[in-house]
C-alpha cells in the first residue's frame, strides 16, 4: 500500500481509541470542558447507559460562532498556545483532541452561545472529512453538547460495551467523583428520564460535608476524621476515615491533584503507609483527599485520559502526605486506631 495521509474522521477514531474508551470517559471529558468553562451548573442527562445518548448542558462562557467548527478540529484548544503554557497547566484540558474524537466515534452536536451573541449555534461534524455545519440554534448562555450513539461506527468498540446498568454505574461514580472535585458547582444527573442525583452548589463547611455524605455515605462523613496540613507549597486537606470505621466492603478512595481526580499510585503509597499496622491486609483505606501545589511542580501531560500526573519532587510529595495524615491518625483515641472485626 503506498503511503498516504489518513482522512481526518479516520484520523480522529484512531485518537479516539486512546479517550474514548466507554460512556464513562465521553462524559469525563464533556464534564471537564463545561468546568473549564466556568460553569456553576451542569446538567447530565444520560439514556440507556450512554449509548443512545449523552447530554451535558452547562451556563459556562460559551462559544463565538466563529469559532464552533474550531472547536470540533483535532488540535484546537483555547487552553494552551505554547511549551511554557503546558508546563503549568491550570485548565483540565489541553490537548484540543476531546471534542474532533467524541465526533468521530457518535453522531455529536455542539450548541453554544457566549454572553455577546443574541442567538445560539449549533454545529456538527460528520463523514470522512468532518465537514462542520453550522445552524442557528436556541439556548440560553453556555453550552449543550449532546452525543448520540457512541460508537455506532466504530462496532469493534460497540461490542465493547456493558450493559446499560453497568456503563451507568461507571457514569455515575465519575460525577461522584468529579462533583467531590467542585463543591462550588451545582450538578443534577439523569437516567433514561429519572433523576438519579441532584446537588446544589455548596460554599459553606457544613454544606460541604452535606455533599461529602451524600455521596460518600452518612457513615463516612460522620466518622471520617478532617485533614488540613501545609509544608511550604504543598497542602493537602481532605478527609480520611479511621481504622476502626473502615468496613470490609469498600469505600470511597478519591483523591484529587490540583482539583484533577487522579488514581495515583504514589498517593495511594503515601495513604496507606499513613495508616501502618492499623490497617490490616484485607482492609482498603477510605478517603477524599486534595492535594495542592504549585502547577510547575507536577506535569499533567503523562497520559491521554490525564488519570496520572507525574511529580517533580517525588519523594517530597510522597513524604509529605504519608507524615500528614500519619500524624491525624496517631492523634486519634486508640479505640479509633483499632482495625474493625467487622
Ligand atoms: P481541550 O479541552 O483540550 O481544549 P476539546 O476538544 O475538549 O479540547 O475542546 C476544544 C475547545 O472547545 C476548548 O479549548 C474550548 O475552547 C471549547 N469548548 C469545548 N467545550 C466547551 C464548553 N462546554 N464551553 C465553552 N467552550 C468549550
Ligand atoms: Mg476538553
Amino acid at each position: 500500500m503506498p503511503i498516504q495521509i489518513l482522512p481526518p474522521q479516520l484520523a480522529n477514531q484512531i485518537a479516539a481509541g486512546e479517550v474514548v474508551e466507554r460512556p464513562a470517559s465521553v462524559v469525563k471529558e464533556l464534564v471537564e470542558n463545561a468546568l473549564d468553562a466556568g460553569a456553576s451548573q451542569i446538567d447530565i442527562d444520560i439514556e440507556k447507559g450512554g449509548a443512545r445518548l449523552i447530554r451535558i448542558r452547562d451556563n459556562g462562557c460559551g462559544i463565538a460562532q466563529q469559532e464552533l467548527t474550531l472547536a470540533l478540529s483535532r488540535h484546537a484548544t483555547s487552553k494552551i498556545s505554547s511549551l511554557d503554557d503546558l508546563e503549568q497547566i491550570l485548565s483540565l484540558g489541553f490537548r484540543g483532541e476531546a471534542l474532533a474524537s467524541i465526533s468521530s466515534v457518535a453522531r455529536l452536536s455542539l450548541t453554544s452561545r457566549p454572553a455577546s451573541q443574541e442567538t445560539a449555534w449549533q454545529a456538527n461534524a460528520e463523514g470522512r472529512d468532518m465537514q462542520v455545519q453550522l445552524r442557528p440554534a436556541a439556548h440560553p448562555v453556555g453550552s449543550t453538547v449532546e452525543v448520540l450513539d457512541l460508537f455506532f461506527n466504530t462496532p469493534a468498540r460497540r461490542k465493547f460495551l456493558r450493559t446499560e446498568k453497568t456503563e451507568f454505574f461507571h457514569i455515575d461514580e465519575l460525577i461522584k467523583r468529579l462533583a467531590l472535585s467542585r463543591f462550588d458547582v451545582g450538578w443534577t444527573l439523569s437516567h433514561n428520564g429519572q433523576p438519579v442525583r441532584r446537588l446544589k452548589a455548596a460554599s459553606t463547611p457544613a454544606q460541604q460535608l452535606q455533599r461529602v455524605a451524600s455521596l460518600c455515605g452518612r457513615r463516612f462523613a460522620d466518622s471520617a476524621c478532617w485533614i488540613e496540613n501545609q509544608h511550604q507549597q504543598l497542602k493537602l486537606w481532605g478527609w480520611l476515615l479511621p481504622p476502626a470505621a473502615i468496613e470490609r466492603q469498600q469505600g470511597c478512595q478519591y483523591s484529587y491533584v490540583n482539583g484533577r481526580m487522579m488514581r495515583d499510585k504514589l498517593l495511594n503509597h503515601a495513604i496507606r503507609q499513613a495508616y501502618g499496622e492499623h490497617l490490616s491486609a484485607e482492609q482498603q483505606p477510605v478517603f477524599v483527599l486534595y492535594l495542592e501545589l504549585p502547577a510547575t511542580e507536577v506535569d499533567v501531560n503523562v497520559h491521554p485520559a490525564k488519570h496520572e500526573v507525574r511529580f517533580h519532587q517525588a519523594r517530597l510529595v510522597h513524604d509529605f502526605v504519608a507524615s500528614a495524615l500519619g500524624n491525624a491518625l496517631s492523634q486519634l483515641q486508640p479505640e479509633a486506631l483499632r482495625a474493625s472485626q467487622n
